[in-house]
């Protein structure tokens, strides 16, 4: 008798390639609060109706001046006005010097400011400045425009934005921005082990009990991508039970997120739930942790409102933890972002790694690329977590990046490593 053959595995980048080529961007938009868009991304671009700043204005406190008044330093001028910010002055009668303060417009006439450092009032009173600085034109003069001139595009479609860009948008006067709707994704956890902390005590723990980690990162790193969660608890190892779980869910969100029972085992019903209502077109991958990760869909019923072609995404992850963290930043983060219309390359594809030196040393090679998760250190290396079991999850939490090990490669002290930094992932 011969041994079955066993396809191998999908490697991780072909998987990201295929996830991401299902993921077909929302079209539904929203208006929201220019103050409640952060993380969300613009649907349409932004195109400026105003320069800004709107009108030539100066960048520091001192005098607005004519240089052609300024024959040499130490030349006095009278002070002829006083201009402050949020005013707007008469023009500059020659030979004389305007008062002027950050952020007020320049006076018709002016062609540079002198800081107030490079003057000496004469007597007490402000009436009149001697000018030390002899300034070149256009000196702390901010251009109208400089920032943005009307009619460009500010901020493009496809962008997520980030604190600045509230910032920005607001400066062209924009209380509302619109933006891709929230993916509406239902999130379950699988395995008649799993307890929820506050339900039983720690020592009233039954044998075989554990409590759901899973269910609180995955629904915080929802979140933090822009989801919408329906967060449907804990569903029991058994085949109905998934299949009505899935079957509920599919009808309202566009993605069906599941951790856990996606493996071979007789109590991993994920798989074969899926394949009855849909279809599973990922599944394994040559990473680790991470490998029984799966991707498909799951129908919808007719009429249910669907709105994805009348089919639900669904990704499943593994139960591991560890392996359940990875596998959502590595390849759910960007499923996410496509769908909410990401246009950044560099946003779906795996962060830029650094290569830094490992103080560790990994003495056996794995067939499958490694996540290791390690930290950098004072030294300018990178340690490795002692216990990178995909159970571990003190191993996320301790660690601030992952080494990104090719399959077969042992390290030694010394090497160069690949090290991906976790910020960049849950940015
Ligand atoms: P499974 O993929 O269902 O075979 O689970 C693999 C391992 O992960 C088992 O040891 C499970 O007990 C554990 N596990 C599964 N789901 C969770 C969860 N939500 N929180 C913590 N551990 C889990
Ligand atoms: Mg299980």
């Amino acid at each position: 008798m011969t041994a079955p053959v066993r396809a191998p595995l999908m490697a991780l980048d072909d998987a990201l390639h295929a996830l991401l080529s299902h993921a077909l961007p929302l079209t539904d938009t929203e208006s929201v609060a220019t103050f409640d868009a952060v993380g969300r991304v613009l649907a349409t671009d932004l195109v400026s109706a105003l320069q800004v700043p709107p009108r030539d204005n100066s960048s520091m406190d001192g005098y607005a001046v004519r240089v052609a008044d300024l024959p040499e330093a130490g030349t006095v001028l009278p002070v002829s006005q006083r201009i402050p910010a949020g005013h707007a002055g008469e023009p500059l009668r020659p030979g004389t010097c305007a008062r002027i303060f950050t952020g007020a417009p320049m006076p018709e006439g002016a062609d540079a400011v002198v800081m107030q450092e490079d003057t000496r009032e004469v007597g007490g009173d402000f009436h009149a400045v001697h000018i030390d600085a002899i300034p070149q034109p256009g000196q702390w003069v901010r251009r109208a425009g400089e920032d943005v001139t009307r009619g460009s595009v500010v901020l493009a479609r496809g962008v997520r934005l980030d604190e600045a860009a509230l910032g920005l948008a607001a400066s062209l006067g924009l209380a509302h921005l619109t933006v891709t709707r929230r993916p509406r994704v239902a999130l379950f956890s699988t395995g008649d082990e799993l307890v929820m902390p506050g339900e039983v005590p720690p020592e009233a723990m039954p044998p075989g009990a554990i409590y759901n980690s899973n269910r609180f990162f995955l629904r915080a790193l929802l979140q933090r991508f822009g989801c919408e969660v329906s967060d449907l608890g804990i569903v029991p190892d058994r085949r109905e039970a998934t299949l009505a779980a899935l079957k509920t869910a599919a009808d309202h969100h566009d993605l069906i997120l599941t951790s856990g029972g996606v493996s071979v085992g007789e109590e991993d019903h994920i798989k074969p739930a899926v394949q009855q209502l849909g279809e599973l077109a990922l599944w394994q991958i040559a990473m680790k942790p991470g490998k029984p990760f799966a991707y498909g869909h799951v129908r919808r019923d007719a009429g249910a409102g669907a709105d994805v072609a009348g089919r639900c995404h669904f990704i499943g992850l593994p139960g591991n933890p560890v392996s359940s963290y990875v596998t959502f930043l590595l390849l759910v983060r960007p499923f996410l972002l496509q769908l909410q219309g990401v246009a950044d390359p560099s946003a779906l594809r795996l962060p830029a790694a650094m290569r830094l030196r490992a103080d560790f040393a990994v003495p056996r090679a794995d067939k499958r690329r490694e996540f290791l998760r390690a930290r950098r250190n004072a030294q300018g290396g990178v340690d490795l977590f002692p216990n990178q079991s995909s159970g571990v999850l003190t191993s996320v939490a301790w660690a601030d990046g992952l080494v990104d090990n090719p399959a077969g490669t042992t390290i030694a002290p010394g090497d160069v490593v690949h090290f991906i930094a976790l910020a960049d992932l849950l940015s």
